[in-house]
């Protein structure tokens, strides 16, 4: 402003001079001339103005005059503006990916239950397509008529759980619905569909445990039951003998259960170590021994055991593992059978442990259930050889805490290998003669 008036002041001052010294006719002429030039620059300074008005990110022009000044606050208070909006899409871009990497699903609905956003879980959990759903009432994605139900309640104290199938698969969902906002609503999903899964299997297992327990605990108290009705005198001394040897054999079964299920349980609540070299050739004539007594000679017993193959491990859990397999297959062969048993090393420089049989064998539909606690193919006689129904569990947990894989092979009617193949990181050669490790 002050630049117009000095501008002015200027023309008029040169206009009055002329207008005294020469004549008032040129006087006037110059000033007119002053005017109209002030008035042309001032048109081609306002036309840059709008034509950066039109890109107002690009910097002001200069030599705008009298709006130099102007322009300058307006750019500066726009770029404080612009960095304060890119400061803001940050914060907001970084709320996005935390809620996008979020474990549980989130939903967001407007005031309607329309969908507004959801994160890629939710998408997973529900089946919800946001390009496509988005706008749509969520009760048209979770159509399960508990959660219409749960929709429909004013306040949403508890989530709900429900149960999706998706692509044939049985899903459990736990849903959570809270307000937030001004009459918005989130939506909070989490899969608990192994969480589930495991509280059946371990109901299952207190159920099963139970039953195993309770049937020997039954005999037994039955004949302490009967000893204690009978007059002193009554029973002869074979009777006697009789009667403790049968109620010796529940008490040995219900021993070896609870064995089994502390070994298990020692395994799962322990945790696991790369542990040092096993010499195995020692371990397996241990068993060897034990399957031999089992066996009272009525099997005949071929060995394949390179001596100097060591593994590195747990010494009692590979024991463990080692004899399950051996006395099944002493138990599960006939007289007369065969059973190999075999420690080597395989062209993959992995470790085996293999034992062969020549027994009843297994149908095919049983073989993957094995290894499922209690999951007994015969169960009379399974108990009639002293099965807890617990070995190939057992052997399974081992193997995995070994990062060894049990393999199952039979055919019904004519035989079975069991084998525990251990990875080549785990395998370790040493001669007969140096103790393992050294
Ligand atoms: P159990 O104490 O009953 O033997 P396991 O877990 O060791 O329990 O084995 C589970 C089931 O697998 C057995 O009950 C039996 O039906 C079957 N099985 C295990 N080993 C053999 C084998 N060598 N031959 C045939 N069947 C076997």
């Amino acid at each position: 402003m002050t630049k117009t008036l000095i501008s002015m002041g200027l023309w008029g001052l040169a206009a009055w001079l002329a207008g005294t010294w020469i004549n008032a006719t040129t006087g006037w002429a110059i000033l007119v001339f002053g005017l109209a030039a002030m008035i042309l620059i001032s048109g081609a300074q306002l036309s840059k103005i709008s034509r950066w008005a039109r890109n107002i990110e690009a910097p002001p022009p200069v030599s705008v005059g009298p709006w130099d000044d102007v322009l300058a606050v307006i750019y500066r208070q726009l770029r404080k503006n612009h960095s304060k909006i890119d400061e803001l899409h940050r914060q907001v871009d970084s709320i996005m990916l935390a809620a996008e990497a979020l474990p549980d699903g989130a939903i967001t609905l407007d005031e309607e239950m329309q969908i507004t956003w959801c994160n890629k879980t939710a998408s997973e959990h529900t089946g919800l397509k946001l390009a496509t759903d988005k706008g749509f009432s969520i009760f048209n994605i979770l159509r399960a008529p508990e959660f219409a139900k749960y929709g429909r309640q004013v306040s949403w104290p508890e989530p709900i759980l429900l149960h999706l199938s998706k692509d044939g698969q049985e899903k459990s969902l736990l849903v959570q619905l809270t307000p937030y906002g001004i009459k918005q609503f989130l939506i909070v999903t989490r899969d608990v569909t192994q969480v589930e899964k495991l509280e059946t299997t371990r109901k299952d297992f207190v159920a099963n445990v139970s039953h195993e327990l309770r049937t020997p605990l039954t005999v037994l108290s039955g004949f302490l039951e009967t000893l204690h009705d009978m007059p002193g005198d009554s029973l002869s001394a074979e009777q006697r003998e009789h009667y403790h040897t049968l109620m010796m054999e529940q008490a040995t079964r219900m021993e070896a259960i609870v064995a089994d299920l502390l070994t298990l349980s020692t395994l799962e609540s322990s945790p696991s170590s790369i542990g040092e070299p096993v010499r195995l050739a020692k371990v397996i004539d241990n068993a060897l021994l034990q399957a031999k007594t089992l066996s009272s000679g009525q099997h005949v017993f071929v060995e394949n055991i390179d001596k100097s193959l060591c593994v590195l491990g747990i010494e009692s859990e590979l024991a463990s593992a080692v004899s399950n397999l051996l006395t099944n297959a002493v138990r599960y062969t006939p007289k007369d059978g065969t059973i190999t048993v075999s420690w080597y090393i395989t062209e993959t420089g992995s470790a085996c442990y293999s034992v062969q049989d020549t027994g009843i064998g297994i149908a095919s539909q049983d073989i993957p259930r094995l290894t499922e606690r209690f999951y007994r193919v015969d169960r009379g006689r399974s108990r009639a050889t002293g099965g807890t129904g617990l070995g190939l569990a057992i052997t399974k947990h081992v193997a995995m805490r070994h990062n060894a894989e049990l393999h199952i092979r039979s055919r019904f009617g004519a035989g079975s290998i069991f084998s525990v193949e251990f990875p080549a990181p785990r395998v370790v050669i040493q001669p007969e003669d140096s103790p393992p490790g050294a």
